[in-house]
């Protein structure tokens, strides 16, 4: 067991009462089962154990793992992929309407294979990006032709940003708070910061509970909900602007849990529990499969 760790407080506050909630498997190759808890203080869920920060790398390299995939081979993938080109033109109108610069320089942390970055290159901005996975890194490296950082030279950097973005990867970085305060101070002053994180209080996670496929064990090492979010925002001075669902999450993610996750799923229910969850998420975003968080630096 040397290669994991065993987190016996809760990663945000530091309470060391949990509760055992689900066992869940590694549905995108290992098959591996997980633990997830609860913390009891600050509701945070997290995975424990975890495999620590070299040994995890090997639960990345998957085929399925469709965020650093070049290559659509499956429906699945090009489905992925035709949503991608939707979402990323509505994360670059997000940053653009509540970004203090309409161009400036940017950081995307968890930039995978560099769409984002190439997207918001090619409006003028001067883009960076931070990648663990070598391949993709390697990918987003030829796309935008700069050099991508590893997390651990990103720690080093003392760079400062007009906005910081992370799509769907807080939830991946081991040590919270290390990344978290380097991510407060590379910030400047007026900067932004978005934060994208599936939502375990969903309709879709609430359904399909140990299936659902965005609890993503072991590669996602928290499971936030929106008042956990809230106490690490306040911890850190950061400023809540607004919140809202990402409208092809439930769809994409009850998508995963019905045929990757399931032995036997079906894409009809997938569609109509996605429904359900956006339908819910659109009416009180605290309930949306996953949750957009736009933040400003604030003054403390
Ligand atoms: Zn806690």
């Amino acid at each position: 067991m040397a290669d994991y760790l065993i987190i016996e407080e809760c990663p945000l506050c530091g309470f060391s009462d949990s509760i055992k909630i689900l066992k869940v498997s590694d549905y995108r190759g290992s098959g591996e089962q997980f633990t997830i808890w609860e913390c009891k203080k600050c509701s945070l869920r997290f995975t424990s154990p975890i495999p620590d920060e070299n040994h995890i790398q090997k639960y990345y390299e998957t085929n399925s793992y469709v965020s650093h995939s070049a290559q659509p081979d499956s429906i699945i993938d090009k489905i992925y992929k035709l949503v991608q080109k939707i979402t990323l033109r509505s994360k670059k109108s997000s940053v653009e309407k509540w970004s203090d610069v309409k161009c400036g320089a940017t950081l995307d942390i968890g930039c995978g294979t560099g769409d984002f970055l190439n997207k918001m290159k090619m409006s003028g901005w001067e883009v960076e990006g931070i990648e663990v996975n070598q391949s993709a890194r390697q990918i987003a490296q030829n796309k935008i032709n700069k050099n991508i950082l590893a997390p651990k030279d990103f720690l080093k950097s003392d760079n400062q940003f007009d906005v910081i973005t992370l799509w769907h990867s807080l939830e991946h970085l081991h040590d919270l708070h290390k990344y978290v305060g380097q991510i407060k101070g590379s910030l400047k002053q007026n900067g932004t910061l978005f934060v994208a994180v599936p939502n375990y209080n969903s309709f879709d996670a609430e359904y399909y509970r140990s299936n659902w496929a965005a609890y993503d064990v072991p590669r996602h090492l928290y499971h936030f909900s929106f008042e956990s979010m809230k106490i690490l925002l306040k911890e850190y001075g950061f400023e809540l602007m607004k919140y809202r669902q990402l409208p092809f999450d439930p769809f994409y993610i009850s998508l995963m849990s019905e045929t990757a996750v399931k032995n036997k799923g079906s894409i009809i229910r997938a569609s109509w529990i996605g429904l359900r969850s956006f339908v819910s998420g659109l009416f009180n975003p605290k309930k949306g499969s996953s949750i957009l968080y736009i933040i400003r630096k604030g003054n403390n």
